[in-house]
């Protein structure tokens, strides 16, 4: 699959015509502190480019203090809806609920931590109306540490343009904008959320990214450290299994299962002609150990591949399951 043009629209002007509704949806796990200074940024900037829209806070499971904060926050704000959950279930189940929740055209992700720039939402906008479907935050001038953050990030930007052939400077980058009929159609795991591009992209998705601001932490910690690294490289196998096989595994399972199969047969063919037509003793050689080996593997290789055909047949066909339980949602002022 030939990868989409990328057009860096940086510094386009922010002329936001647009009669689109915005649902910006937002994770937070324990930023207290950010967070009514974000929500006020983002009133100030929507508002002063006319844009209707909705911010959904989807408290994470914190601790110290956010969800009372959020609580209070929208009962008395209109434009806000918080969403809390029963735990912390980590950033990509909370921007799922998030997603849940969200009624705009469009839909904005980013952190809770002020590290994106509200500044930057006309922008994504005026580039999405310019043709995509998807328009993704690239921080040119990240201000996280060099060594535990950047130079990951920059092995694992390389690795998933790669793998699923859309090459992003900065898959990580939570601003994001997204026409909401695109997430209607994926569900998330694990941490895909940053794969979010590439699915869509599975799913036929224009997609583009922008140059945006990106401010270093101002108030708690980032809750993420180097495992991640390897988390998000199993997603990226994962993704890559969607991307190849998910509607037909058997062609993976079934045909590495033939030729093992086959492989151990002919094997086992050899040694059967040397033991009944010349005579020789094979009981000691290592060849008839791989002979079994590799025919057992292609049996069950074989059957795996038809079990993975059931169940991607159950997975496509059955109800969605959610991957997160809501405590409560509140907004304007009542509780259910
Ligand atoms: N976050 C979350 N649940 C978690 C961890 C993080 O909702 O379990 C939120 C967090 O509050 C922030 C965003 O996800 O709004 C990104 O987290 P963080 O800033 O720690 O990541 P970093 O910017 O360091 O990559
Ligand atoms: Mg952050």
């Amino acid at each position: 699959m030939t990868p989409p043009v990328i057009t860096d629209l940086h510094p386009s002007p922010p002329i936001v015509s647009s009669g689109l509704t915005l649902s910006i949806v937002i994770p937070v796990y324990n930023e207290v502190e950010s967070l009514p200074l974000l929500l006020d940024k983002i009133s100030t900037v929507l508002t002063a480019h006319d844009l209707t829209y909705e911010i959904i806070c989807v408290d994470d499971g914190s601790t110290d203090g956010t969800t009372d904060l959020l609580t209070r926050l929208a009962r008395c704000r209109h434009d806000l809806k918080a969403v809390i959950l029963r735990r912390n279930y980590g950033q990509t189940p909370a921007m799922a609920a998030g997603f849940n929740y969200a009624t705009g055209q469009v839909i904005i992700t980013l952190d809770g931590d002020l590290q994106n720039d509200p500044e930057d939402i006309p922008r994504l906008l005026t580039a999405l109306e310019s043709g995509y479907d998807l328009v993704s935050g690239w921080r040119k001038h990240r201000q996280d540490d060099k060594l535990t953050r950047l130079l990951p990030s920059k092995i694992a930007n390389n690795l998933i343009g790669k793998v699923t052939g859309v090459k992003l400077h900065d898959y990580g980058c939570s601003l994001k904008a997204y026409r909401s009929e695109l997430i209607a159609d994926m569900n998330l795991y694990g941490e895909l959320h940053r794969f979010l591009p590439a699915l869509a992209y599975i799913e036929g998705a224009k997609i583009t990214e922008i140059q945006v601001n990106h401010h270093a932490r101002r108030f708690g910690k980032s809750k993420y450290g180097l495992g991640r690294t390897i988390r998000v490289m199993m997603d990226l196998l994962t993704v890559f299994f969607i991307k190849k096989f998910l509607t037909r595994p058997m062609h993976i399972f079934g045909s590495t299962g033939l030729i093992a199969a086959t492989s151990g047969i002919v094997i086992g063919g050899y040694l059967t002609y040397l033991k009944l037509g010349l005579g020789q003793n094979i009981g000691n050689r290592p060849l008839l150990i791989l002979s079994v080996l590799f025919f057992l593997t292609g049996v069950q290789l074989f059957c795996f591949g038809l079990l993975a055909e059931v169940m991607m047949r159950t997975y496509h066909e059955s109800q969605n399951r959610p991957i997160y339980r809501v405590r409560n949602v509140i907004s304007h002022g009542s509780t259910n």
